[in-house]
């Protein structure tokens, strides 16, 4: 029985007292959830959330790394540091990454891997464009994107990561693939995963993202391959993410 896992991507917002009164929040609504919780801040932030959550089973993450492991790479932040930092996870691939900053499926699996290599755990997202999906490109994109990783570091390699399936047109438009249309495509990458490896087909877990709500997480969550969630705009508000965490 795979856990379920609830991700928050911060992405670019918060500030220190903003961000201690969320959490105190959060906390204070979250309960006993049935999953595993992990909050993705922004960089500057993480040592403030690590001790914020020191009493506490949830994780924290960050929002990207850099694929060298040190050295003259001005800005930029690398696996060792989110480690030493305390870090769990780290998000890889996101879609705002591939395309604002023009990260390519080479450098996503470079940077899973040096995630990798210091015991962090890879979030790798993947997921198709609105005019990818309108021309029947979602099963190859998403697999495209699977595939760099796994040709870089072995379909085992995903034994000690996540994937997270997050169409580009369902993040942060309020537009949620339905449970079904989610549940196709999660289904996709599990069997895919198992024509290499059974055992870790059965064991990985796959989140979803874009736009999950408080309202629409049960319909998700209730779906064979969707096992919890990567949310944004929604882990903003104590409220809507406990009430997320929740609905597992
Ligand atoms: C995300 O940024 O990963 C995301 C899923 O955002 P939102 O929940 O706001 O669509």
């Amino acid at each position: 029985m795979r856990r379920k896992l609830v991700v928050a991507n911060w992405k670019m917002h918060g500030s220190l007292a903003a961000n201690q009164s969320l959490i105190g929040q959060f906390q204070g609504l979250l309960g006993q959830p049935d999953c595993d919780v992990a909050i993705c801040p922004p960089f500057v932030y993480l040592p403030q959330l690590k001790t914020l959550l020191a009493n506490s089973a949830i994780s924290i993450g960050a929002q990207n790394l850099s694929e060298y492991s040190s050295g003259a790479y001005t800005g930029e932040i690398s696996a060792a540091m989110l480690a030493d930092l305390g870090c769990r996870f780290v998000i890889v691939g996101h879609s705002e990454r591939r395309a604002i900053y023009g990260e390519s499926d080479v450098q996503v699996a470079e940077k899973f891997a040096q995630a990798q290599v210091h015991g962090l755990i890879p979030i790798l997202c993947v997921g198709e464009t609105l005019a990818e999906r309108e021309a029947e490109q979602t099963t190859s994109v998403v697999l495209r994107q699977l595939d760099a990783v796994i040709a870089k570091n072995g379909v085992k390699s995903l034994l000690k990561a996540v994937i997270a399936y997050e169409p580009v047109w369902a993040i942060g438009t309020g537009k949620t693939a339905t449970p079904e249309q989610a549940q196709d495509v999660h289904r996709v990458l599990r069997e895919h995963i198992q024509v290499s490896c059974a055992e870790t087909a059965a064991a990985v877990q796959i989140l979803y993202g874009g736009s999950v709500k408080a309202d629409n997480a049960p319909s998700l969550f209730a779906q064979p391959d969707i096992d919890g969630a990567l949310v944004g705009g929604a882990s903003l508000k104590a409220e809507d993410f406990a009430a997320i965490c929740r609905a597992i």
